[in-house]
């Protein structure tokens, strides 16, 4: 049964998208290594997070995903319990993909894999091109080459919005002087420990809509990078904050991220969770609270990929 769903907002090319939306990505475990995937608890979390009301599915190709994505996608839709207009369904180009031709095919392969005719939001990955889908060797591509091919891949509707993610300001900057068709939207991850100011204000003035990945930053032990900053979810003014509005910590902190203007994508693939987190669209932060939580930004990263730091357009 329908809980509740989110607000839209409209992007710059006069698409649609859903403010709150479902992450798929398994994560990395404590050395930095992807957690692969065994099981098809992903497929049962988009499935629960369906029929809970969310409408936004962000996914990627190297999450090795996407087939898990497209199965519950498609059993929603045959059940009727959504059409698939009402939903907003995002992938990602990998970094071995980068020449303007292979961008196109790339998409093509994602949409077989999903069993879609096109997605919603197609994002370049990061602005590193990779010669393989592995995270070595670097292939000399600068991250303005992929740019055409998705400008193409949205000629050709196999995508109705294109974007990039952890695209700095500088390389933001520059593909937005060199290029007519410009990006609807940016992702970047965005927490309390990293609440990116000065990329949201760049984002707001061009009417570029920002997604917030890992929102919870380093809320919980599972996530917790070495020297993260606090808080954790057990911290006692965030604890405070929550029983005055009579929500959860992850509530307060999606609400927060939220109301800076980003549209959260949490992951979980925990029933219980699907539902708390999207339960956030009935109460406001007052401004005090506000000013307390935006305290906690330090500029500490969780998705830091220091594995690509030796890259010469490494953005961080
Ligand atoms: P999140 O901040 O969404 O955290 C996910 C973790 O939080 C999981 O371990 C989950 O556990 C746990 N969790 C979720 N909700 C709750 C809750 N209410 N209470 C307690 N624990 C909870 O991190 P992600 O890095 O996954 O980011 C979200 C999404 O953003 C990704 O899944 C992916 O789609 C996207 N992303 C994009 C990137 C990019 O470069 N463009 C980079 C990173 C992420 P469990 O699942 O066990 O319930």
């Amino acid at each position: 049964q329908s809980t509740c769903s989110a607000p839209v907002t409209r992007l710059r090319d006069g698409n649609f998208m859903p403010r709150f939306g479902f992450g798929t990505w398994l994560g990395f475990d404590e050395n930095q290594v992807p957690i692969p995937v065994t099981d098809e608890s992903v497929q049962l979390a988009v499935e629960m997070a369906i029929d809970a009301g969310y409408r936004h599915i962000d996914t990627a190709s190297i999450y090795h995903i996407e087939d898990q994505v497209g199965r519950a996608v498609n059993k929603k839709i045959q059940e009727g319990v959504v059409r698939r207009e009402e939903l907003f369904i995002t992938t990602k180009l990998w970094n071995d993909a980068h020449r303007r031709e292979a961008v196109v095919p790339a998409l093509r392969e994602s949409l077989q894999r999903l069993n879609l005719t096109y997605v919603d939001l197609y994002l370049i990955h990061y602005p590193i091109a990779t010669e393989t889908k592995a995270f070595k060797p670097y292939a000399d591509v600068d991250y303005l080459q992929p740019w055409p091919g998705m400008v193409e891949a949205h000629q050709l509707k196999l995508t109705k919005s294109i974007g990039i993610c952890n695209y700095n300001k500088t390389q933001l900057q520059r593909l937005w002087d060199s290029h007519e068709v410009k990006p609807a939207v940016l992702q970047i991850e965005t927490n309390l420990n990293l609440q990116q100011a000065e990329l949201r204000e760049y984002c707001h003035d061009n009417d570029i809509a920002v997604i917030g990945y890992t929102p919870f930053g380093s809320l919980f032990p599972n996530k917790l990078r070495p020297g993260a900053p606090p808080p954790r979810v057990d911290h006692p003014m965030l604890v405070a904050m929550a029983q005055k509005y009579n929500k959860t910590v992850p509530q307060i902190v999606l609400r927060f991220n939220y109301e800076l203007g980003v549209t959260p994508i949490p992951k979980t693939v925990t029933k219980s969770r699907i539902y708390e987190n999207l339960n956030i669209f009935d109460f406001t932060l007052d401004d005090f609270d506000r000013r307390d939580l935006k305290n906690f930004d330090t500029g500490f990263r969780v998705v830091d990929v220091k594995f690509f730091s030796d890259s010469p357009y490494y953005p961080f």
